[in-house]
């Protein structure tokens, strides 16, 4: 369709029913004074014809036009019944297109929560694209997104969940470190919901507002063994098989040996201080799977144990990790079990007090952690998305305090669908591939 003269104000404009009878660039800001055709109008009273009784202005943020923050000047029709009888006297016209006493169009709310939610972009950067305060922008977003939220659709065939626990704010003068627990549909790495603390009652009141049949779909749930997560479970998920993340295990191992090699080199005479010291040089490679190890990096280990290791208390540490390694890299249970084994025989063997607790620690927790080899590798599908949101998070999450903003955030990134056309490609090729 081609436009010529006014029309191309309407077309360019796209609100059906406007036009455009100024356009003005001021500061950077494209202001443009708009008006309804509206000619023949019932009382909304009455039915009787509506006589106009002049325009009143008013000023509203629209989607930006060729990268500047846009303004309306919306000259909006009053009108009067003259009907005797009627109580309605004067009103002003409305459209759908934009609500009574509201800063933004419609269109722009829609348009708004779709950058900050399906992409991600940051409230002050879109607030700052629309002309808008922060919280003008905020609000635009809560008011298009809760629905979407709100459908429960998007809980809909999950068969295996994860809990995670991930860190809200850090600890400051006025709170604690401010926990917040995911759960995460582990198959497809969507973010499901996000609650406040990490406690088992957290997730339990979480457990109660789900239906039956969908706790039924659930066969395996996946958590961090060693917080409270497997009580919120009872009497909601206890059918479901309980895994044990390889990562949650590692990161205990990783961290005993963290303790043994602080203590060996405090305990060490001579000690040459932080920098110098030789196992203070290996504390990262320490915590590498071995089976990555490069040959200077095996190198490296094996010049700082001899010389800064005398009991060998480090090495053996290291050697202990390794072998809880094991355990996840057997590929069934049988051989799940054997490593298990020689796991307790290597943190017995060792005479690390920080190992035969770790022993102990697993030996409690044998059954989630042997799990992970009979429910089919759902952690590994687990560990990217759990990864991922934990990104997210951080991304997302920076600049928020308050709670609901940051979970409706998140859940409109991670556990949203959108269902958004496509503008076609004015080239024939990706414009990826074109430059
Ligand atoms: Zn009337």
């Amino acid at each position: 369709m081609l436009v010529e003269g006014n029309e191309v104000g309407v077309a360019m404009l796209g609100m059906s029913g406007f036009s455009v009878l100024e356009a003005r660039e001021v500061a950077g800001e494209l202001g443009l004074v708009v008006e309804t055709g509206q000619v023949v109008v019932g009382c909304t009273g009455c039915g009787v014809r509506a006589v106009s009784h002049g325009r009143r202005e008013t000023l509203i943020r629209d989607l930006p036009v060729s990268g500047r923050p846009t303004r309306l000047r919306w000259r909006k029709r009053l009108w009067r019944c003259h009907e005797p009888l009627c109580a309605r006297q004067t009103w002003t016209e409305t459209t759908a297109l934009i609500l009574g006493r509201a800063s933004l169009t419609e269109r722009a709310k829609t348009a708004m929560c779709e950058q900050v939610g399906r992409d991600g972009d940051s409230v002050a950067a879109v607030a700052r694209e629309y002309g808008v305060g922060w919280q003008t922008a905020m609000n635009a977003v809560t008011v298009r997104g809760m629905p979407l939220i709100a459908d429960l659709d998007r809980l809909a065939g999950v068969t295996a969940l994860g809990l995670d626990e991930t860190v809200f704010l850090k600890a400051c003068r006025t709170h604690p470190t401010l926990y917040v627990t995911g759960m995460v549909d582990v198959r497809t790495g969507r973010l499901l919901d996000l609650v406040e603390n990490r406690t088992a009652a957290a997730v339990s009141t979480w457990l109660d507002g789900r239906d039956e049949a969908w706790k039924a779909g659930i066969d395996t749930v996946a958590i961090d063994p060693y917080q409270g997560y497997a009580t919120a479970l009872k009497g909601h998920l206890d059918h479901a098989h309980l895994v044990a993340d390889h990562w949650h295990v590692i990161r205990l191992a990783n961290a005993m040996v963290d303790d043994v090699r602080r203590r060996v080199q405090q305990d060490t005479p001579g000690h040459r201080g932080r920098k110098g010291d030789p196992l203070y040089g290996i504390r990262r490679t320490l915590l590498f799977a071995s089976d990555r190890l490069t040959a200077r990096q095996w190198a490296r280990l094996d010049a700082a144990w001899d010389a800064g290791d005398p009991h060998d208390e480090t090495y053996l540490a290291w050697a202990v990790k390794e072998a809880l390694r094991d355990v996840y890299a057997a590929s069934c249970d049988e051989e799940g079990q054997e490593a298990l084994q020689a796991f307790y025989g290597w943190a017995a063997d060792s005479g690390l007090p920080e190992a035969r607790r770790l022993a102990g620690t697993m030996r409690r927790r044998e059954a989630p952690i042997l799990a992970w080899h009979t429910t089919g590798g759902a952690s590994s599908a687990r560990a990217e998305a759990t990864n991922l949101l934990i990104k997210k998070i951080k991304r997302v999450g920076h600049g928020f305090r308050n709670f609901d903003n940051y979970r409706l955030r998140l859940l409109l990134h991670c556990g949203a669908t959108w269902h958004t056309p496509r503008a076609a490609r004015i080239r024939g090729r990706s414009p990826r591939f074109a430059a």
